[in-house]
């Protein structure tokens, strides 16, 4: 485990105020549980004749200075759609759903990139990113818990892995904060961090300046695995593949790939396209470890 010198700082990162137990909701505990169930319930109201799908769950895990993960957040990608036919917009309805069970709600008022639409719905400290995809129907909800800590009492982390929007500083695991100071270098008296004396401020983490997210662009060491796909040019557009009936279940199979650089977690956008009389459902999405494109293209079944 720790060293004295971190147990001694144990309290230091926490603006804890009291633990993550409920006024009405869920305790952290139980958290997984209970958003697990309440996106469920959402996403089976909007398609009552065809369930939605969890298309992947797993969990982020929260460092500081050692490599054992000393918290987890559970995520969860669920997926409701219809069959690879344009499809009327169901995001509106999505966000009344969940401003109905609720939730507070945000819709991302970005331009529009072919009929995608986002938005968040927030609730205590659980969070949805909402997205629809481009004619296709699909909706997916990505649902992230707080952090839990089996053995110490921490504030929560800006950002994990799977919930940055880009890529996480592997310096700071996405804190932000010097994780040798844990951010507050000027508290204990006799020592002083060496983080004070770089110009990113002091308890700032100085390979992101405070933000929690690198730009791979600016260190392109830094995704090594890579290197070879560009030295060869751009990535090939992908080929595409047979074997799905709908999107829903072309994006259950492309939940369970991985980037060539080991990570899974992808924030997928997709839209339905066509080929002739084929229709095409295209994936695309920046992989959330290094930055990479990802892309992946199925045919469905004709119309
Ligand atoms: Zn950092
Ligand atoms: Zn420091
Ligand atoms: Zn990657």
């Amino acid at each position: 485990m720790r060293t004295s010198e971190r147990k001694r700082t144990d309290t230091t990162m926490t603006e804890t105020t009291g633990d993550h137990t409920d006024r009405g909701a869920p305790g952290a505990s139980s958290g997984a549980v209970w958003l697990r169930r309440a996106l469920l319930d959402i996403a089976s109201a909007l398609r009552p004749d065809r369930g939605p799908v969890v298309a992947r769950e797993w969990s982020d895990a929260v460092r500081l200075l050692d490599p054992e993960p000393v918290g987890f957040r559970s995520v969860f990608l669920i997926g409701v759609g219809w069959d690879g036919r344009p499809s009327p917009s169901k995001f509106g309805e999505t966000l009344t759903a969940f401003t109905e069970s609720g939730w507070e709600v945000r819709r991302n008022e970005t331009e529009d990139r072919g009929g995608e639409s986002w938005g968040t719905a927030r609730r205590e400290e659980f969070e949805v990113r909402v997205y629809e995809a481009g004619r296709s129907g699909l909706v997916t909800l990505t649902g992230w818990t707080p952090v839990t800590y089996p053995e110490r009492r921490l504030g929560q982390p800006p950002f994990t892995r799977s919930t940055a929007d880009g890529v996480l500083c592997d310096d700071c695991h996405g804190w932000g904060v010097c994780l040798t100071c844990e951010g507050r270098p000027y508290e204990r008296r006799y020592q002083r961090c060496w983080c004070i004396a770089n110009n990113a401020g002091p308890g700032r983490c100085v390979e992101c300046a405070g933000r929690g997210l690198r730009h791979p662009a600016i260190v392109p060491w830094w995704r090594p695995r890579h290197v070879l796909h560009e030295a060869e040019g751009a990535m090939p557009p992908p080929v595409a593949e047979a074997g799905h009936e709908s999107t829903l279940s072309a994006l259950v199979d492309v939940a369970q790939r991985t980037c060539a650089c080991g990570e899974f977690r992808c924030s997928w956008r997709n839209v339905l396209d066509a080929e002739g009389d084929r229709p095409l459902s295209r994936f695309v999405g920046a992989c959330q470890g290094c930055d990479a494109e990802r892309a992946h293209t199925f045919v469905l079944p004709p119309l």
